[in-house]
């Protein structure tokens, strides 16, 4: 246990497009932490940048979250003592932190035009000097400014970065970090139409959300020193700050693209929650797998349930280095995960499967199927292929395939025959009745076990590839075997 106290920590998705497997693994350790040490997991919809707002992102979002089992105590939807938990709706917050900032000295209203800002960047990329921007505004004079905003002058509002000394910040993972405050930029934190940037809105409501810890994506790494400096200009308490490493492409180089994204999802694969529940992945499995992207127990245990995370996360043991995305692992961990499930709970999972796929399901039927075909599944959506037959009343088989290896139609016929009589004449169809005498059948006919099994396969589930062929027998059931053997005779027989 890497803290003893209850912590508070935060989930802040823009919604700005479809939920990635980066955010659901920030959302991940932010829940686990939260429920191993008692504490409150807090969900803020951090939907101020309108440009890049994505109707119907938060709803995916939520969606997501709850498939995973990761529920939040504090949210937009379910309220909560420091609530609105939407940005949108705290406006008037940010912009009174924002005025406060500009009484104490912290901030300043700045005047410029988007002309005046691209000439000075443009100036300083020909003297080869960093963009930043030039502090003209930062002279005004502060009542001929407080007078410029209230004649409704146009304006934004910076932030006055020091131009002395040094800041040191502390990252949990990686340590203290010390730049020069003149290496920073007078970064905006409110836009003209008065919209509160990043930089402000989240360290106000991580203050007024008692945010204890901020673990958060590597990519806000470049600007924690500016988020130091406006906590500490508030006189605030900096929270403990975790920024988690970046996900790369399976090669390990680079960061996914949009192509390979593409690629991925046409090989089966995605990087999209929403589309790994489409794809048949348990939420089991893929937060087993994405708990193990950036941190580990023991460098051996590789099988976690959601339980087993929430009791041995740790802070402490997670890895900064980027973390390389390898859909065979979740594979692998999708196959474990539903090797454990009940035949009930792994025909309740199915179902859903089945059923896109046109097939009418009955939930007992189903659930004597799902222990012949668990060993197999990697994912749900793999029943479809392994076990539609069962829920077929007639199904297209080619004739040909009925039949045998090195057989004619006529010794095909005429081996079915044989097995017809046989079964007919049995009480009951269970495994263990049928295989052994099905053997001797073959022997007595001097066909390989192969050979026939391959045509009774054919003839009874419709497929060349089935489950165990006398498991999904015994499932089928003798009137149904003999009818299908019955038309698979006739079929045969019409055949040349
Ligand atoms: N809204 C930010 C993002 O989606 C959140 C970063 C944070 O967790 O503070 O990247």
């Amino acid at each position: 246990m890497s803290t003893l106290h209850p912590v508070r920590v935060r989930f802040a998705p823009s919604p700005t497009g479809r939920t990635h497997l980066g955010s659901g693994r920030t959302a991940l350790y932010n829940y686990l932490i939260a429920r191993q040490t008692g504490g409150q997991f807090i969900l803020r919809s951090e939907d101020t940048d309108q440009k890049r707002y994505v109707p119907g992102a938060e709803e995916e979002l939520m969606n997501s979250l709850r498939w995973l089992g990761l529920n939040w105590d504090e949210g937009p939807d379910v309220g909560g003592p420091h609530g609105p938990y939407r940005q949108s709706q705290r406006k008037e917050i940010y912009q009174e932190h924002a005025r406060r900032l500009v009484e104490t000295g912290h901030a300043y209203y700045c005047f410029c035009t988007p002309e005046r800002l691209e000439r000075v960047r443009q100036e300083q990329i020909k003297a080869k000097i960093n963009a930043h921007y030039d502090g003209t505004c930062r002279r005004i004079d502060a009542d001929e400014a407080a007078r410029r905003v209230a004649a409704g002058e146009r304006h934004v509002i910076r932030f006055k970065m020091p131009h002395e000394g040094s800041i040191t910040v502390h990252d949990y993972l990686r340590g203290d970090i010390t730049v020069e405050n003149r290496a920073l930029d007078d970064y905006v934190l409110v836009k003209s139409d008065g919209l509160a940037l990043y930089h402000l809105a989240a360290m106000v409501d991580d203050h007024l959300m008692e945010i204890s810890h901020v673990i958060r994506g590597v990519e806000w790494l470049p600007t924690f020193p500016l988020h130091a400096h406006i906590i500490r200009a508030f006189g605030w308490e900096l929270p403990t700050f975790v920024h988690l490493s970046i996900f790369l492409k399976p090669s390990g180089k680079g960061k996914m693209s949009k192509r390979e994204a593409a690629q991925a999802m046409k090989d089966g694969y995605s990087i999209f929650i929403g589309d790994l529940q489409d794809l048949g992945y348990l939420p089991e499995a893929v937060v087993n797998w994405v708990a193990l992207m950036g941190w580990s127990f023991d460098d051996r245990t590789e099988f976690f349930t959601l339980a087993d995370l929430i009791e041995k996360f740790s802070l402490d043991r997670l890895n900064p280095s980027p973390a390389a995305i390898n859909f065979s692992k979740l594979d692998h961990f999708n196959g474990l995960h539903i090797r454990r499930l009940t035949p009930d709970e792994l025909a309740v999972r199915i179902k859903p499967f089945l059923e896109r796929a046109g097939y009418q399901v009955d939930l007992e039927l189903l659930t004597r199927i799902a222990p012949i075909i668990q060993e197999r599944l990697v994912t749900l959506d793999d029943a479809v292929d392994m076990a539609g037959f069962f829920f077929r009343d007639t199904f297209g088989c080619q004739p040909a395939d009925l039949v045998g290896q090195n057989m004619t139609p006529a010794e095909s016929a005429r081996a079915l025959q044989r097995v017809y009589e046989l079964i007919a004449g049995l009480d009951d169809v269970k495994l263990e009745t049928v295989e052994p005498r099905m053997r001797l059948l073959a022997d007595e006919m001097g066909l390989s076990a192969g050979q026939l099994f391959g045509i009774i396969r054919v003839a009874v589930t419709g497929q060349k590839v089935s489950p165990p062929l006398f498991q999904s027998a015994e499932i089928i059931g003798k009137p149904l075997i003999l009818e299908r053997l019955k038309a698979a005779i006739e079929t045969l027989e019409k055949m040349e």
